[in-house]
């Protein structure tokens, strides 16, 4: 199967000490089935599926086959989930190989929802095909929206039930990833407090994402700054669309900087700062205005185990660490403000810019507006019509929006054309999404496939694409749920 499929497997991860993970195969499934294959990313990983039959693909996509050249292995990993410590691992998953692609990029390629490993804890290493798919669309829709993310390849049916609330249909996601290296990767081995680890994880991690460190005098310091500053752009530009990722673990903080693990996430909808779509998030840990304040805390978190290798004295090393901690509210801030200038097509800076930012936000939040169509209807007046817009206090506010943007002889094109790189047409809304999912559970793709062809191109003007832009806002809150 090698050659015609074209994996280029070197596992590097795997020739790591039995410290770092578990050699595991995926268990084998009784009746697999492929159910959706991404093509565009499969060439773009040089991968070619076209002369291997549907069950080949289906054996494949479950773990029934494994590849040659791969080496599947469960990665061991710990976190703070919901702030308390715990000792994880891939409890569900196993990562089949790390393909190299001619330019000499390197892929994990990983099974999620694989069966039982080591880590597994209570849990039957498992998932179902609903949320699957949803992770499934939703890393896709945000790899679209040019934001750092993993990505998936299949999804593909075991045929076996698995028990949640109910009983469900099982399925293996494939999933695509500069790496599974997280935050709780460093806390698991800082944990067992064995300096050689340590220092074969930082230079592990510096070789494959970071190499511009290697000249560093400081690696391990520097590691903290590089992985804060990838953070601050991943959380602005999730700021930027409305994306709630719903469940910001430790552990599912990619030192790489890709958005990853697509559980309990949702775009928002109204304008709410508090917005929180999570079951088990009762306290709004992770909601929406939280998000930046959270990654400081779980970068507070990948500093301390760093401590004993950015200095010999544990003193020094806890003031250079949070000396570059404590700059994150000064970048994040300047960066947000620039983020919102491109929002409203300001081309230039101005230190009156915030108040006419955070004018339009409250003004939002008062009266329950949609977040992405408020910028849609900036941008385009005739499209999306909605009486909201025709409010008193909106209209001021637009009328002074306009003089700022085209003050200094700015062209609105000009300004036009920065909006339209920062603010989506399109995103996955959650009717959208359920649609989708609850269609594909009833074997038919269809829906899902429509969403995603959208999805491909969220900043431009597409046909038809009305019924993906308007919001349902049912009285009944919309919950999305972690592990299923
Ligand atoms: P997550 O909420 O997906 O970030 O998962 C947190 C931890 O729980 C990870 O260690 C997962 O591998 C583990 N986990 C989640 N679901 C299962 C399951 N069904 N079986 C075994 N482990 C699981
Ligand atoms: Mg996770």
């Amino acid at each position: 199967m090698k050659n015609k499929i074209n994996w280029n497997f070197d596992n590097s991860y795997s020739r790591l000490s039995n410290v770092f993970k578990e050699n595991i195969d995926p268990v084998s499934v009784k009746n697999p089935e492929l159910v959706i294959l991404n093509e565009n990313l499969a060439e773009s990983l040089e991968l070619n599926f076209t002369k291997i039959s549907k069950n080949e693909l289906s054996s494949l996509f479950t773990g029934n086959s494994l590849p040659n050249g791969s080496n599947s292995i469960a990665q061991a990993y710990a976190g703070h989930q919901f702030g308390h410590f715990t000792m994880l691992g891939d409890g569900r998953a196993v990562l089949i190989g790390e393909h190299i692609t001619s330019k000499n990029k390197r892929y994990d390629i990983q099974f999620k929802g694989s069966g039982k490993t080591s880590f597994s804890r209570n849990g039957d290493g498992r998932a179902a095909l609903g949320p699957m798919l949803r992770e499934y669309i939703m890393s896709e829709a945000i790899h679209h929206l040019n934001i750092p993310s993993t990505r998936s390849l299949a999804v593909a049916k075991t045929g076996e039930n698995i028990i949640r609330e109910k009983i469900l249909m099982g399925a293996v996601l494939t999933r695509v990833a500069s790496s599974h290296i997280r935050v709780g990767t460093f806390q698991y081995i800082a944990a067992r407090e064995k300096i050689e680890d340590l220092s074969i994880l930082l230079s592990y991690v510096i070789d494959r994402h970071y190499p511009q460190i290697n000249n560093s005098k400081n690696k391990a310091l520097q590691l903290l700054k590089v992985v804060m500053d990838k953070q601050i752009d991943l959380v602005i530009d999730w700021m930027r669309v409305g994306f709630i990722h719903g469940v910001m673990n430790t552990d599912n903080m990619s030192i790489s900087g890709e958005t990853i693990d697509y559980g309990p996430c949702a775009f928002m909808d109204t304008y709410d700062p508090k917005t929180v779509f999570s079951s088990i998030d009762k306290i709004g840990r992770y909601a929406y205005c939280n998000q930046p304040a959270i990654i400081k805390w779980n970068l507070s978190r990948f500093a301390e185990c760093l401590i004993s290798i950015i200095h010999k004295d544990q003193n020094q090393a806890v003031s250079m660490a949070s000396e570059i901690i404590n700059s994150f509210n000064k970048i994040y801030e300047e960066k947000w403000l620039n983020m919102m200038r491109h929002k409203l097509g300001i081309i230039e800076k101005d230190k009156k810019d915030k108040s006419l930012i955070l004018d339009l936000l409250r003004w939002m939040h008062i009266k329950k507006v949609d977040y992405t169509n408020t910028f849609c209807h900036l941008m385009d007046e005739e499209k999306l019509k909605n009486e909201i817009y025709e409010d008193s206090d909106f209209l001021n506010w637009k009328k002074k929006w306009k003089k700022r943007v085209l003050s200094n002889g700015k062209n609105f094109k000009d300004c036009l054309k920065l909006m339209n790189s920062a603010n989506p047409l399109v995103i996955p809304r959650n009717h959208k999404v359920e649609e989708a999912i609850e269609a594909a559970e009833q074997d038919n793709l269809e829906p899902t496939i429509q969403l995603l062809e959208i999805l491909k191109k969220p900043y431009s003007s597409q046909k038809n694409t009305s019924a993906y832009q308007i919001p349902i806002i049912s009285d009944k809150k919309y919950q999305t749920f972690c592990g299923t």
